[in-house]
Parts: structure tokens; C-alpha cells; sequence
């Protein structure tokens, strides 16, 4: 693979197919499966990422809001797309543009019968959440009545499946708190089937879900984290690799005398002669101050070097006393090592906020190995 020159966020689509067939392993083969690529894939390219999988034969994608899934569309993407959590100005576009609202109260399931009345739709697809302990978004189960009978005074939409969502399904120590929300999920479904004319299909589970839980796929999985790379647990992690990979190369360096300080405020001073390596990206592409001061560190030729002083808006310093590097030589933020959790950890965070915070300026190439890996 090509040397950064500048920095990228390179998009390994083999690594993408590596982690989808590596989900599959988990799951049945009568079970779909749903591609979870909200907020640009998990901060890498939405298009290219759903392109891959609908050649994967993904069942559904799902993004957060009703623009992300417009984007999908305006690519050419055919699939069912989920929208997990629209906002009722965006219903016309979502009719338009034929995606399927996730519905989780009275107030916003309303509203989409009176838009798909206006828009003489039939039986357009929706999907109903409920709250199972998560308590975000949802209708519970006390609500099924006055759904049920809501649902019966209109054609206009039909409840294509219902959902809900894990709070902990990472978390075996919360073990029996996730099997109740399975036990409260399986309640609502049966009262669900008995209630409506027809048996809509049924999902719970995210990328832990799908490795922890098997009684928790139903008819269908969504995963996010999984595919691009993340298992959420440190032996998990080791089955999948990951997508995304930060790269970038090295401005300038400096050598510098004992008490001279590094970037602003003068954040870092140095007791010792130190050798520093300024590089091409900051809090305005996504490496916040958070991981100033140390706690960020990258990697240089396979050796980790810390980020030293603050994080400026487009540089950061890192610590490269004992590497032998130059100017021009590549580094790495995050990728294989160290990985994005590895990397999100100094800063106290996860591997979903630091692969979601890469901001737009930070260029995408897209990357696929000729010859798969086979797992
Ligand atoms: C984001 C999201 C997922 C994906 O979760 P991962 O942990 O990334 O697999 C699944 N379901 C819902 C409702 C979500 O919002």
C-alpha cells in the first residue's frame, strides 16, 4: 500500500469483506443482516462502504438521519435502508426517497401515517422500536394497544418489523440485565403477533449482540463496530481487522535542548535533550486536545511516539527521541497498531468516537487487496 505523502484515512474494503464473512460465521443463514453505516460508516465513506456490502449481499443498511440515507440513494444504493432516528420535517424526503423510518412513539408514529396518507402511500414499510431497558429511544410495552389501534385505522404504512436495542451487550458483567431486555423483547414480539393481522420480522442485536448473545439474533442482526474492525473485546478483536487506517508523514522535525517547551502555552518542557516530529493533522481533523500531553501516542516505524504539548488546530508534536525517522518518513495514528481502540483509550475513549471524529477535511482512499483473505 501506498506511503502517505499527506494525511488519509485509508478504507480497506478487504478488511471490510474479512469482518462481514466473519459475522456471518455467528449468525444463521436464515438471518439477515444489516449493515450499520450512519455517520459517514462509522467516520469512513458511507458509499463505498454500503456499495461493498450490498456486493457482499447485505440484507439492509441502516444510518441515524434521513440525509445520510438520501446520500446512499443518490449513489444508487437499492437496498433497504433503515433511517434509526428521523426528525418529522425529514418524512416527505423519507417517502420520496423510499427509506424506512424507524418509529419509537406515539407522537412521531403519528405524524408518519398523516405523511404517508398525504403522499397516498399503501402499506408503506415501517419499523417500530421498543424499549427494553435502554431507555433512549422507544414505545414500551404498555403502548401496544393504542399502537395496534392506531395502525388499524389507516392502509397507509405497515409495521415491516419491530426492534430494540442493547445497553450493555459488550458488558458480560451485566449479563442478566441484557438477558432481561431478551426476555422483554421476546414479551412485546408475542404480544405483537397476536395483536396485528400479520407477524412483522423481529431484531435486536448490534456486533456484541451478534458475538455474546445467539439468542439474541432473531430475524435479524445489525452490526456496526464489527465490520469496520472492532470486536469490543480485547480477544474478540483479535478475529477481525480493522478498516480504517490514519496515516500521515512527518513535516518537520526538530531537536531540541533541555527547557526549551513544545507548542502552545508551552505545555511541554523538556528536562533532556529530545528530538520532536510535528505532523500534519489536529483537533480540526479530529485528534482533539484530549490526546495532547501525552495521552495520544502514534506509531513510527512500528515505535510509539507520544503526542507532546497541545494539540494544535492542524499539527500535533510527537516524541521521536528514539526512533531513527525523518522528515517525509510515513506514521501512523491508528490503523493496525496502534488500533483505534488502542489509540482512543489514552484519551479515555472509545474506538467508535475517535474512527467517528475524523472530520471531512481528512482525505478517504479507498483500498481493496486483489486477492481476499480467507478466514
Ligand atoms: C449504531 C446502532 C447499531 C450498531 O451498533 P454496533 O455496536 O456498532 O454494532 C445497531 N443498532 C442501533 C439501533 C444502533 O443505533
Amino acid at each position: 500500500m501506498a506511503k502517505a505523502q499527506e494525511t488519509v484515512l485509508e478504507i480497506n474494503l478487504t478488511a471490510l469483506e474479512h469482518n462481514y464473512r466473519y459475522l456471518k460465521t455467528k449468525i444463521s443463514s436464515k438471518t439477515k443482516f444489516l449493515g450499520v453505516v450512519k455517520a459517514f460508516a462509522y467516520g469512513s465513506d458511507a458509499v463505498s462502504i454500503a456499495q461493498k456490502l450490498v456486493a457482499l449481499g447485505a440484507d439492509y443498511l441502516a444510518v441515524a438521519y434521513t440525509e445520510e440515507g438520501v446520500s446512499l440513494r443518490n449513489a444508487g444504493i437499492k437496498i433497504p435502508i433503515l433511517v434509526l432516528h428521523p426528525q418529522i420535517v425529514s418524512f416527505d424526503t423519507i417517502i420520496e426517497r423510499c427509506l424506512e423510518p424507524n418509529l419509537y412513539s406515539e407522537r412521531i408514529l403519528t405524524a408518519f401515517i398523516t405523511a404517508a396518507e398525504r403522499h397516498q402511500q399503501k402499506i408503506y414499510p415501517i419499523h417500530l422500536k421498543f424499549n427494553t431497558g435502554l431507555n433512549r429511544l422507544g414505545f414500551n410495552a404498555k403502548d401496544i394497544p393504542s399502537i395496534v389501534k392506531k395502525l388499524s385505522e389507516t392502509t397507509a404504512v405497515k409495521v415491516l418489523s419491530i426492534f430494540s436495542h442493547l445497553a450493555a451487550s459488550e458488558d458480560l458483567e451485566e449479563k442478566d440485565f441484557t438477558l432481561n431486555q431478551i426476555k422483554n423483547f421476546n414479551i412485546i414480539s408475542t404480544q405483537i403477533d397476536a395483536a396485528l393481522p400479520y407477524i412483522p420480522f423481529k431484531h435486536l442485536a448490534n456486533t456484541s449482540g451478534i458475538i455474546n448473545y445467539p439468542e439474541a439474533h432473531f430475524d435479524m442482526v445489525r452490526s456496526g463496530i464489527g465490520l469496520y474492525g472492532f470486536g469490543n473485546d480485547i480477544d474478540e478483536d483479535k478475529n477481525f481487522i480493522p478498516v480504517a487506517t490514519l496515516k500521515t508523514n512527518i513535516s518537520q522535525i526538530h531537536y531540541l535542548e533541555p527547557n526549551e517547551s513544545v507548542g502552545y502555552n508551552r505545555a511541554f518542557t523538556s528536562n533532556k535533550k529530545i528530538k520532536t516530529a510535528t505532523l500534519p493533522l489536529g483537533h480540526a481533523d479530529g485528534i482533539g486536545r484530549e490526546y495532547g500531553n501525552g495521552k495520544g501516542v502514534v506509531c513510527v516505524h512500528g515505535y510509539y511516539a507520544p503526542i507532546i504539548g497541545n494539540t494544535c488546530m492542524d499539527m500535533i508534536m510527537v516524541d521521536v527521541t528514539d526512533i531513527d525517522c525523518s522528515e517525509g518518513d510515513e506514521v501512523i495514528v491508528f490503523g493496525n497498531k496502534p488500533t483505534a481502540t488502542e489509540f482512543a483509550a489514552g484519551a479515555n475513549t472509545i474506538s467508535y468516537e475517535v474512527l467517528t471524529g475524523i472530520s471531512q477535511r481528512v482525505k478517504r482512499v479507498i483500498v481493496e487487496q486483489q486477492n481476499s483473505i480467507n478466514i
